[in-house]
């Protein structure tokens, strides 16, 4: 076919453009193809059954690359629960959470470090729920993360979803409790799916608005003011 020897410096420069332009379409062509095959999958979907067995998750929380732990737990072993704190963990800018009750400690130290990390975290919870033993919303508060819960005696704010970056839905039967998490039979959807992430954003403002202290009469409880003023960031 070719034979260089005979080629001039002209026709042999032709050659190697012409490489370097197939090299380069090449290229270019795999790259197509890969986000061919990435979007013919469509937004993430993933679908979390509870249960879970208890496994260590410290890693999640402190990334080292040789973390070592000493704890008695299974390690190096994904499970649905583990799989939900990598979601909730994801958050950049900001977590909206309504939950009915909540009194999971990992999931508390989850929303503590994301708001230590300067992710805006806003929780709406039920007004009943809030004060049960072992609930971690009094721990929310106090490290300064917004939480309203629902105004009315009447009706119980009971969602379960979660809002990461108003991109990411998280949404099923779990409640944040340690029971729910290890004991229970529950269900949990994540999905980036716009036209279901959409409506729980709206919702999640409509409640937001709707149980902002601000546009109820302060209600006393043995001379205490109930209500806890927090300032929109
Ligand atoms: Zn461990
Ligand atoms: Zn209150």
């Amino acid at each position: 076919m070719f034979n260089f020897r005979n080629m001039s410096c002209k026709e042999l420069m032709k050659v190697l453009g012409l490489g370097a332009v197939a090299f380069v379409l090449g290229v270019e062509w795999l790259n197509w193809l890969k986000r061919r095959l990435r979007d013919s999958r469509g937004p993430l979907k993933e679908v979390l059954f509870f249960p879970s067995p208890q496994v260590c998750v410290e890693h999640l929380f402190i990334r080292h690359k040789h973390f070592p732990c000493a704890c008695p737990l299974p390690h190096g072993v994904e499970t649905s629960f583990s799989r939900l704190l990598v979601h909730l963990l994801s958050a950049r800018v900001s977590l909206d959470l309504c939950v009915f009750s909540f009194s999971h400690m990992e999931l508390s130290r989850a929303i503590l470090l994301l708001h230590k990390q300067g992710v805006v975290v806003r929780v709406v919870t039920d007004r009943d729920y809030m004060t049960i033993t072992g609930s971690q919303i009094g721990a929310l508060r106090k490290a300064g993360i917004c939480v309203r819960h629902e105004m009315s005696s009447a009706v119980h704010m009971h969602h379960k979803f979660a809002l990461v970056d108003s991109r990411k839905l998280i949404t099923g039967s779990l409640n944040w409790t340690l029971t729910a998490v290890q004991s229970n039979k529950e269900n949990v959807m994540v999905t980036e799916e716009p036209e279901l992430v959409g409506p729980y954003q709206q919702e999640f403002q409509k409640l937001w608005e709707a149980n902002d202290p601000a546009n109820h009469k302060p209600q006393y409880t043995n001379g205490q003011l109930n209500i806890k003023t927090c300032k929109d960031k």
